[in-house]
């Protein structure tokens, strides 16, 4: 260790002696027996140790911990329910990793104008089980619903199976709080619907994935809940059947159409055949899967049923049940959602999460497919998404090794470009993808963002590494 070092740590020692006097020994984490469990995410990553956990429970405690560590030029990683799947939430190294998990509450359901105000650190299915009990709802939903917060879903712009009726949450969000490197607070909580007085700057927290400011309240639009769905899974020929259905449900349903998902055979048949996740209701094997999810008023499936003959006699269709009861829907689901938990069974794999124009994802897929097949270290191949939105969730084998990794993530990535699609369409780049964002983005775009970055984060203290690289 030699003088500067020496100097660094004393200095950072003095910071958490300052973070533990402002907020209290309740608040902040510094054994590192107790901080360990804050260095990952569910990316797979291993984040570093952090220094220390800080864990505030108000606007004014985040802007605190801010002003302190820009003082004492200290990183801070800005952490949620750590769900995520691209690294943004792992620890840094020198790093602090500042949890919104005190940060927790409704503040304001207001039914007349469909708005819930919430604390960032809330848990995701919080707020959609209290909107319910008002009869509407929170439409953004994703398989860590219980775990994710509504800031982590900002911060990574989440999407999941609603985005074709509702959109991402970007166009669920209404007004906004967010605390900046400086300790500034930029507030804007209102309820304001039509709001064209200069910038939105909300839009620059949202999908920021923790660089730019630290979300501490949100205030976000609910909708009216029709609580009666049908739902269906259908086998088709292929992915272009699948393109052809969802314009005839378009036509049929309109926006009822609350999940459109879709899985290839390699999921279809993993799933099915080498795991206890799901088992199949189909006879046969089929070159797709579809999954379709229509809102009901009285919860009937009878139109589903009657849009189903015709597709039949159309020939899309080759196969398909129709879910019966609330037990038949759950475990129709479990083949979709099952895609979360297939990592025991299926081993070292990179979770690509591709977005592309709906029209070109199969094309991609098959070209995929291709590229994969002359890879020696490609130990299979399963792909799932949400279809209807042109985003596949591309889980690709491999022996474990970083070389293999870097060699499949070069392949696809590249192909990617040349379908100009993005690296990530949901997940957001976290640090696992930073090094891919310049295949998603121009170089110009790429500056614009680093001078925003340079501006709002001239120390570049939020969340070091992360979407922009190093
Ligand atoms: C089983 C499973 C299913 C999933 N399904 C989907 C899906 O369908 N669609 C989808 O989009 N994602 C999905 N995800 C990914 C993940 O749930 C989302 O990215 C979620 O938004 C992360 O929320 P979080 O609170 O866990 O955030 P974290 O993982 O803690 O953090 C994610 C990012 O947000 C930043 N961040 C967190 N809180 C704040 C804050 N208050 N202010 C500023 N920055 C902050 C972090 O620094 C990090 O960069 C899934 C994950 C799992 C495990």
């Amino acid at each position: 260790m030699d003088q500067t070092d020496i100097q660094h740590v004393s200095d950072r020692s003095a910071a958490i002696a300052e973070l533990l006097c402002a907020l209290g020994e309740r608040a902040v984490l510094t054994d590192p027996a107790d901080c360990a469990r804050y260095a990952s995410d569910q990316s797979g990553l291993t984040g570093a140790l952090p220094l220390a956990v800080v864990r505030p429970h108000s606007t004014g405690e985040v802007a605190e911990v801010l002003r302190l560590c820009t003082r004492h030029r200290l990183a801070v990683v800005p952490q949620g329910g750590r769900t995520g799947l691209s690294g943004g939430s792992c620890g840094a190294d020198g790093a602090i990793v500042l949890s919104s998990e005190r940060m927790t509450g409704i503040v304001e359901l207001d039914p007349e104008a469909m708005t819930i105000t919430v604390m960032a650190g809330t848990p995701l299915e919080t707020v959609q089980n209290a909107a319910l009990e008002v009869g509407l709802e929170y439409p953004v939903d994703i398989g860590a619903r219980g775990t994710a917060t509504i800031g982590g879903t900002i911060a990574t712009n989440a999407g999941g199976i609603r985005v074709l009726q509702h959109g991402m949450t970007r166009a669920n969000v209404l007004g906004l709080e967010a605390v900046l490197a400086d300790g500034s607070v930029i507030s804007r909580l209102g309820k304001t619907v039509k709001d064209n007085a200069g910038f939105d700057l909300k839009h620059l927290f949202i999908g920021s994935e923790g660089t730019l400011g630290i979300v501490t309240q949100a205030v976000l639009q609910l909708r009216r809940h029709v609580p009666g769905r049908a739902l269906a899974l259908l086998a088709l020929r292929d992915h272009g059947a699948a393109l052809s259905c969802l314009g005839a449900a378009r036509d049929r349903f309109g926006t009822r159409i609350t999940a459109f998902e879709g899985m290839w055979p390699d999921y279809w048949d993993f799933v099915c055949h080498a795991t206890t996740l799901a088992q199949s209701p189909l006879d046969g094997r089929h070159g797709f899967y579809l999954m379709l999810e229509v809102e009901s008023e009285d919860g009937s499936a009878d139109e589903v049923e009657v849009f189903f003959a015709d597709l039949f006699e159309r020939d899309l269709v080759q196969d398909g049940v129709l879910a019966q009861s609330v037990a038949e829907m759950r475990a129709l689901w479990s083949l979709r959602e099952a895609v979360g938990e297939v990592d025991p069974d299926f081993g070292h794999h990179i979770n690509f999460d591709i977005g592309l124009s709906p029209s070109a994802l199969g094309h991609f897929c098959d070209a995929t497919d291709t590229v994969l097949a002359d890879m020696p270290d490609v130990n299979g191949v399963l792909k799932v998404g949400h279809v209807g939105d042109g985003n596949v969730h591309l889980l690709v084998g491999h022996d474990g090794s970083r070389a293999a990794e870097h060699a499949i993530e070069a392949a696809i990535y590249d192909l990617l470009r040349d379908y100009g699609g993005s690296v990530t369409a949901e997940h957001g780049i976290g640090r696992i993808k930073a090094h891919w964002i310049g295949h998603s983005r121009s170089d110009a775009e790429l500056a614009l963002m680093r001078g925003l970055k340079a501006q709002m984060d001239p120390l570049n203290l939020l969340n070091p590494g992360a979407v922009l690289g190093g």
